[in-house]
C-alpha cells in the first residue's frame, strides 16, 4: 500500500513524499527516489514459514536443525509482576533435576552446528527459582558441546532478587549473558523493588561489575502507560550503576496480555500522542544517548530496509518465534508456541499452545500463531516493518490494544529514521483504512476527541479478562475509531 507523508523541516518548509509499505520504496513528489542499490538486504528468516504465512488452519513448523532453543523451566516466580506475559498463563506440574536424563536424550535428538552457532536460552517464570533444576541443566548441555571451539551462548533473564555470590561467580563461568528486568522509575508499576534491598542492590552491582566489561549484562526495562520516557529510564539507570554508557534491553511499550496489560497499555489518544512525542524528543534531542541499543538498532535496520528496498515478503515476526530454527520446550519435551506460555495453556482464541514434542519435530504444528499477512491491518499499515505485527498468539481486544500500543510505538521509531534519511520530520501520513489518530502522527494537526469510554482494571486472581468498561462497547479495547480520513492541513 502507498501512503502519502506530508513532512516538514522547519516552519513553512514543507514536502510531500510517498512510501510502499510493500517494497519499502520511499520517494519525493518529483519521483526521485531513496535508494542505495548496492547496500546488502538484511534478511535472516527462514523461507518456508514466512512464505506462506501461517494461523490456525495453515500452522506453523518448526524444523531438527535448530540454532535458537528457549528452555522453559517452570513459571514460577518469587514476585508477581503487574503486567507479566506469564501470569495468566495455566501452570503445569513442575519438572525437576530428575528430569534431566530424559530430557538430554530427547534434546540429543535435535540437530546443532558450530557453523550456525547455538544459543540456549533458560527461561522461567523466574529461572532462579529453578536453581536447582537449572545449574545441573545447564553443565549437562555445556559437557553435551564440550568438543566446540565455539561454545553455545548461555542467557537467562531475571529479576535479580535470588542472586548470590555463589550464583554470580557460577554465571560468570558458564559463560551466562544475564538481563536484569527491572523498570527503572517506573518500577512501582510493575510490582515490588528488590533493589531496595542494600544487600541484593550490591549483589546485582557486582555481579554489573563482573559482566559488563564482557557484553554480558543489561538491565530489561519496558514502557508502559505510567513509564513512557525511555530518556528517564536511561537517567535512572546511570544513576543506579554510574556507568553513562548502561546498556538497557527490551525497552519496547508493553504488550497487553490479561486485564493488567491492558490497564498498563496507552488508554486516550492524548496518552498515545504523548507517548509519540516523547518517544522521538527523548532520541532525537539526546541524539541517540539513551541506552536501549535495541530500540536504536531497529530505527537503522528500517532505514537500511528502505534504502535496499527490502520486500515485506521477508518480514517476520517481531519475536523471531515463527522461525523454524527458533524453539522453546520444557524439560519434558513439550514444543509450545513460546517460553511465555505452558503446554497446558491456551491462546486468547483458545487454542492449546502444545505444539508437538521434540521427538517428533517434524511432526510439530504450531496453531495459536498468526502471521502479521493473516491480520486485518498489518499489510496496510505503514509501520509494518518496524512494529512486525505485535505478538502472534494474541487476538481479540488483547490484540488490539497491543497493535494500539505497536503502533505508537514504532511510528516514533518511522519518524526518526524518515528525518535520517530525508532531513523532514513526518506530520500526516495519509492512507485508506488507516485512523486519522494514526494518520496525524503527533496529534498537533487534527481535532481529535475522546472515545466516552471509561475503564476500570479490576484485579481478579483467577481469570481474564479483568476489564470491565463502564460505558460503551465492549468488543474492542481500541481507543482509535476505524475511519477512513483525509483532511488537508
Ligand atoms: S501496528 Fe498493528 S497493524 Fe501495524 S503492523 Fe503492528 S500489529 Fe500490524
Ligand atoms: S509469541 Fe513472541 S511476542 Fe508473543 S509472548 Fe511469545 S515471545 Fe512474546
Amino acid at each position: 500500500m502507498i501512503f502519502e507523508i506530508l513532512a516538514e523541516k522547519k516552519l513553512g518548509d514543507e514536502k510531500r513524499f510517498f512510501y510502499d509499505n510493500q517494497t519499502n520504496a520511499l520517494h519525493c513528489e518529483d519521483g526521485s527516489q531513496y535508494r542505495y542499490p548496492d547496500m546488502q538486504k538484511s534478511c535472516g528468516h527462514t523461507a518456508r514459514n514466512a512464505n506462506q504465512g501461517f494461523d490456525e488452519h495453515h500452522p506453523l513448523t518448526k524444523s531438527r536443525h535448530v540454532r535458537v532453543v528457549k528452555i522453559q523451566l517452570g513459571l514460577s516466580c518469587n514476585y508477581a509482576c503487574d503486567y507479566c506475559s506469564q501470569k495468566s498463563v495455566e501452570r503445569p506440574k513442575e519438572t525437576n533435576a530428575k528430569d534431566i536424563g530424559r530430557f538430554m536424550q530427547m534434546f540429543g535428538g535435535l540437530e546443532f552446528s558450530q557453523e550456525k552457532g547455538l544459543k540456549v536460552e533458560f527461561w522461567g517464570g523466574e529461572p532462579l527459582v529453578y536453581w536447582k533444576t537449572l545449574k545441573p541443566l545447564a553443565h549437562a548441555i555445556a559437557q553435551k558441546f564440550e568438543d566446540w571451539s565455539i561454545k553455545p551462548q548461555f542467557s537467562i533473564i531475571t529479576n535479580g532478587s535470588l542472586l548470590t555470590p555463589d550464583i554470580c561467580a557460577w554465571l560468570y563461568a558458564m559463560g551466562f549473558s544475564v538481563s536484569i528486568s527491572h523498570d527503572g522509575p517506573g518500577q512501582p508499576v510493575r510490582g515490588p523493588d528488590p533493589f531496595e534491598d542494600g544487600a541484593k542492590k550490591a549483589i546485582v552491582l557486582g555481579l554489573y561489575r563482573m559482566l559488563r566489561p564482557l557484553g554480558r549484562i543489561s538491565f530489561n526495562a519496558m514502557l508502559n502507560g505510567s513509564n513512557i520516557s525511555r530518556k528517564a529510564i536511561y537517567d535512572w539507570f546511570v544513576t543506579f550503576t554510574g556507568d553513562p554508557s548502561v546498556p538497557l534491553g527490551e525497552g519496547s511499550i508493553v504488550d497487553a496480555y490479561d486485564g493488567d496489560g491492558l490497564a498498563q497499555s496507552l488508554q486516550t489518544k492524548a496518552a498515545h500522542f504523548e507517548f509519540r512525542r516523547t518517544a522521538f524528543n527523548d532520541i532525537y534531542a539526546s541524539a541517540g544517548q539513551i541506552g536501549f541499543g535495541g530500540i536504536l538498532q531497529k530505527i537503522d535496520q528500517f532505514t537500511g530496509d528502505v534504502l535496499s528496498q527490502r520486500n515485506a515478503r521477508t518480514v517476520g515476526q517481531k519475536c523471531g518465534m515463527d522461525q523454524e530454527d527458533v524453539i522453546s520446550f520444557d524439560l519434558r519435551g513439550n514444543v509450545i508456541t513460546c517460553q511465555n506460555v505452558s503446554a497446558i495453556d491456551q491462546s486468547p482464541s483458545g487454542v492449546s499452545h502444545l505444539g508437538g514434542s521434540i521427538e517428533t519435530i517434524e511432526q510439530v504444528q504450531i496453531k495459536t500463531a498468526t502471521h502479521w499477512s493473516k491480520r486485518a491491518h498489518c499489510n496496510d499499515c505503514p509501520v509494518l516493518h518496524i512494529c512486525k505485527g505485535s505478538c502472534m498468539f494474541l487476538s481479540g481486544k488483547y490484540w488490539q490494544a497491543s497493535c494500539d500500543n505497536a503502533y505508537s510505538d514504532a511510528i516514533a521509531l518511522f519518524a526518526l529514521a524518515f528525518e535520517k534519511m530525508t532531513g523532514y520530520i513526518p506530520k500526516m501520513i495519509y492512507g485508506d483504512h488507516l485512523p486519522k489518530e494514526r494518520q496525524d502522527i503527533w496529534g498537533t494537526c487534527m481535532e481529535h476527541k475522546e472515545k466516552s469510554k471509561k475503564v476500570i482494571p479490576i484485579h481478579i486472581a483467577t481469570e481474564a479478562p479483568v476489564m470491565k468498561e463502564i460505558d460503551g462497547t465492549n468488543e474492542t479495547n481500541s481507543v482509535f475509531e476505524k475511519t477512513t480520513v483525509k483532511e488537508n492541513v
